[in-house]
């Protein structure tokens, strides 16, 4: 299925993009977002956006060809914005957007290796280029690790009975494929909920550790307001609550003299969209931010 772009109108509203307007999006992924702000600040906006992964970085570039040289799209990871921006000339934005997570793309690509669905190599890299992939996780972290990282990240309360049934099946053979893995999870006693495959919890934390996830938003957030024109507007998609918790915190940390809060309580999609992404979108909560001073 096409990556639905969650809360589209939301983004759109905040960050009110108008020609003239620099906005970066860090996690450009399907061009979804990318294409709503580049149609709505026609026909002077600039957008850079950046992906970690190079499929995500092909596809946007082929959306978003129609709007030729306002869109600068690079490789990279978004915790790099102060290089990808000076690469890109620019000083200042005003706006920002990050739509955490994966995109429906890699999701569905067995190849990619987050799918408990469809079996395929377990990797979970969003860059697969980049460091170790999930198998190399599951086949040799020790037990230890493995039970924090499905404990504290997939907030699974049968972390330990988890790791000690990967333990026993990578001691008699290497565990190579998602599907394998899905089935050594459910088998190991997984805690259950109805509508939900058992395996999800431990595969949202074994993505969220091979590709440091809550490391890069952390270091992201403070990085985001110097770069913010005055006025300027931070908007960040979270689908998990630990991410939700980073957000939040960094938004408490900071004061009413840098910026002001404009979601005093995260926006959520309707029913309506929930059912339209088919589900894709309902962990998703919107917080957003806009940065004190005079505009320009
Ligand atoms: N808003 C997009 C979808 C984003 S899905 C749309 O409308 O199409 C999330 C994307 O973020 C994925 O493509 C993933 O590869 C990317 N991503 C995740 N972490 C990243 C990081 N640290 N830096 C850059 N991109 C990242």
């Amino acid at each position: 299925m096409e990556h639905w772009p969650a809360l589209a109108d939301a983004v759109i509203e905040i960050l009110e993009p108008k020609s003239g307007g620099i906005y970066f999006d860090g996690t450009v992924g399907e061009g979804g977002h990318a294409e709503a702000i580049l149609k709505k600040s026609g026909p002077g906006g600039r957008l850079i956006g950046a992906d970690v992964d190079a499929q995500a970085i092909d596809s946007s570039r082929r959306r978003l060809a129609v709007f030729s040289d306002r869109v600068t799209l690079v490789q990279a990871n978004y915790r790099e914005i102060r290089e990808i921006l000076e690469a890109a000339g620019v000083k200042e934005v005003n706006g920002i957007l990050l739509d955490l997570g994966v995109s429906s793309r890699q999701l569905d690509d067995p190849e990619r290796g987050f799918s408990f669905r469809n079996s395929g190599p377990l990797d979970m890299r969003m860059d697969p280029e980049g460091g170790a992939d999930a198998s190399e996780l599951v086949n040799r972290a020790p037990l230890p690790v493995l039970e924090k990282i499905i404990g504290e990240f997939g907030e699974e309360p049968r972390a330990r009975r988890i790791a000690q049934a990967i333990g026993a099946a990578r001691r008699k053979k290497r565990i190579a494929t998602t599907g394998e893995l899905a089935e050594i999870v459910a088998r190991g006693g997984a805690a259950r909920r109805p509508g939900r495959h058992p395996a999800t919890l431990t595969f949202q934390a074994l993505r969220l550790a091979v590709n440091r996830e809550l490391e890069n938003l952390e270091s992201f957030l403070p990085q985001s307001l110097p770069v913010l024109s005055p006025r300027g507007r931070l908007v960040l998609i979270s689908y998990h609550s630990l991410e939700d918790r980073i957000v939040k915190n960094f938004f408490k940390s900071v004061s009413p003299g840098q910026a002001k809060i404009l979601t005093r309580t995260p926006l959520r999609p309707d029913a309506e969209e929930i059912f339209l992404s088919r589900s894709r979108t309902r962990s998703a909560k919107l917080r957003a931010l806009e940065k004190a001073g005079e505009e320009a």
